[in-house]
């Protein structure tokens, strides 16, 4: 700022910290501001840390910030998320009072996401156009050897990829996340990192820096992080596993069974609220883990399933059972483990085995849910699970406060919701078509893509309950429906985009030039007299295959074209329902192209040199 004086000073006030003004407009708004109307607020949120980004040479102090419009209509995913969080902190505090605490003020909700990547050479991607443009590889053969023999997961970790671990730690504990656990994961070149939990406002802060940070230091080791849901077909996916829990101010941790489940009635009754919270609003909760990326892994035979379901474990399945049943019989506990080795010590079994086909899954004083995507942002999912877990407690606080008789209120209740909602309960293997079929005739919803999963959100019973807990209102939830199917059908298109260049300008070339080559040492060779039956069966094939690339990349123009007329959830659909297919045709003969074409003349990196590279 220039002074009286002539000379200038370099000025920031406190004041221009707690509250900023950028365009809202240049946003995806879903039409809640538009560009005549622009005003939007940043306004800093005191409950998370503020940092000092460190890139290069710039330091620049960052605030944690809520964004909304000029009438107050959350524009981002942090405002929902703290409204939710002080609608669960309300309910459960009644609950806690009718079990006679009377010392918790609050109750917050934990997350503790675990984040799935993939780590592939620097060089090697700079390749693959699909990878820059998309995330993802749109073509792309299944190299000899893929995850077959299940031997990454418990492999060595490469050097290569344990000296960026290592960076990745140091640079997340510099900005004050604690991240803990690396790990490989089931696929060739992928990867898990763990961070020890914190509240579910401070760890989706703390998630989207940690997808940051990861891109930045690979590129830092030669090397790139790949966050994408699915990047490589064929190949296991990435996701985010949200580990859910809700704890008082004074410690005590609401989804904690303690030694004796059955005995512990508040237990018991928290659970009954996720049961039903996550019955009644099944649809709501997958389509907070809907992106387009996902849509090639939930219901596509890959962890998890499209279908919402709750895995409980053998015990506490039981102690469900027993009292749906009516039954006061005991339900044995955990058990000691012998591995029959006497140099080896006992261990106590876990009171549940791992389930990793169930898309939520209560593992022992939480609960996982494991669709959300790896790209995604995690605020979605918990803002939905702790609205849905609000609107559970306030129904059973309601109906249990008016009781003359509480403990027999309270079994009554417990009893009713459970066998309520005991469809939602699965603890078998979700990938098979027998759970697909079962869940159907248990009435479980199942939405396959993010298309099918966006209306959810502006299904009346979402817009009361979003309402009656304060969490959006209808307006927002509207413009947050269409601002999805506007992402799904600009992310299809740049897919289709990017199909339509790879193949025009870099496939077909190069299949045209190895059909010449084959022709001509086919010409040479006959001249020469010899039998050029070979040549002649393998310049066919390339030619019938060359025919259906061709084929297939122009009926994808048109339907790109298409597409590019029509807008919102149409657009979508037919991005869906109409592009989706057309890619699918394209890529068949190119992959197969792949395999019999000469590498030296293939135009890219293959899956191998992706995957096994670093
Ligand atoms: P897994 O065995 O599922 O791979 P990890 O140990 O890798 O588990 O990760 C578990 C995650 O759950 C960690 O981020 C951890 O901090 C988090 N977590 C542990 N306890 C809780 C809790 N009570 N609430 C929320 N998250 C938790
Ligand atoms: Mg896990």
């Amino acid at each position: 700022s220039p002074q009286k004086d002539g000379s200038v000073i370099m000025e920031l006030r406190g004041k221009e910290l707690i509250r900023g003004e950028p365009d809202a407009s240049s946003f995806p708004s879903g039409g809640i501001r538009a560009t005549f109307e622009a005003r939007g607020y940043t306004v800093w949120d005191i409950t998370s840390p503020a940092f000092i980004y460190d890139n290069g040479d710039t330091k620049t102090l960052c605030i944690p910030t809520a964004f909304c419009g000029y009438n107050g209509e959350a524009l981002d995913q942090k405002t929902p998320l703290l409204r939710s969080m002080e609608a669960i902190s309300r309910q459960a505090v009644r609950i806690c009072r009718l079990f006679g605490d009377n010392l918790t003020q609050r109750v917050t909700t934990s997350v503790g996401p675990e984040q799935e990547y993939f780590i592939v050479d620097r060089e090697t991607y700079l390749k693959r156009k699909d990878l820059i443009f998309t995330g993802r590889t749109l073509f792309g053969a299944m190299p000899p050897k893929g995850q077959e023999m299940e031997d990454h997961y418990f492999g060595a970790i490469k050097e290569r990829v344990s000296n960026y671990m290592k960076d990745l730690d140091i640079e997340l504990w510099k900005l004050g996340i604690p991240a803990k656990t690396e790990h490989n994961e089931a696929a060739p070149a992928q990867h898990e990192l763990a961070p020890i939990y914190n509240t579910t406002n401070v760890a989706t802060d703390e998630n989207m820096l940690v997808m940051n940070v990861m891109k930045k230091v690979a590129l830092r080791h030669g090397l790139v992080c790949l966050l994408h849901e699915k990047p490589f077909a064929g190949v296991n996916g990435s996701g985010k596993h949200n580990n859910w829990s809700l704890t008082t101010d004074t410690g005590h941790n609401l989804l904690e069974p303690g030694r004796d489940p059955q005995k512990n009635r508040m237990f018991l009754l928290v659970l009954a609220a996720m049961m039903k919270a996550v019955d009644e609003h099944a649809g709501l909760l997958r389509m907070s883990a809907a992106n387009p990326g996902n849509d090639h892994r939930l219901g596509a035979n890959e962890a998890p399933p499209a279908i919402i379901s709750m895995f409980l474990g053998d015990q506490l399945t039981a102690v469900v059972d027993h009292i749906i049943r009516g039954s006061d019989e005991s339900v044995p506990s955990a058990s000691i483990m012998r591995v029959g080795v006497s140099t080896l010590p006992f261990i106590r079994r876990d009171a549940t085995d791992r389930n990793r086909t169930s898309p939520f899954a209560f593992t022992g004083n939480k609960f996982e849910f494991r669709m959300v995507p790896s790209s995604g942002c995690i605020a979605d999912a918990n803002t939905v699970l702790n609205t849905i877990a609000a609107e559970a407690f306030q129904a059973f606080a309601d109906e249990l406060e008016k009781a003359e008789d509480f403990e027999f209120a309270l079994n009554a209740l417990i009893r009713r919701e459970m066998t309520a909602h005991q469809r939602i309960i699965f603890n078998g293997n979700g990938y098979t078509d027998e759970w697909v079929a079962e869940a159907t005739r248990r009435g479980l919803p199942n939405l396959r893509s993010m298309v099918d999963a966006v209306p959810e959100l502006v299904k009346p019973a979402s817009i009361a309950l979003f309402a009656h807990q304060g969490v959006f209102t209808e307006k927002e939830l509207r413009a947050r429906a269409d601002v999805s199917f506007e992402l799904y059908a600009k992310t299809i298109n740049i897919e289709a985009l990017t199909m339509i260049d790879m193949a025009g300008k870099d496939i077909v070339p190069a299949v045209a030039e190895y059909g010449g080559k084959l022709a001509w040492s086919a010409n040479q060779a006959m001249q020469a007299g010899m039998d050029v039956s070979v040549q002649r069966e393998m310049l066919a094939r390339v030619n019938v295959l060359l025919r259906q690339t061709s084929d297939a990349l122009a009926d994808l123009r048109a339907k790109q074209e298409k597409m590019a007329a029509l807008s919102g959830q149409e657009q979508a659909r037919y991005a869906h329902d109409v592009i989706c297919p057309a890619m699918e045709v394209l890529r068949a003969p190119v992959d197969h192209l792949e395999m019999i074409v000469d590498g030296r003349l293939w135009p890219m990196p293959t899956y191998g040199d992706l995957l096994f590279n670093v």
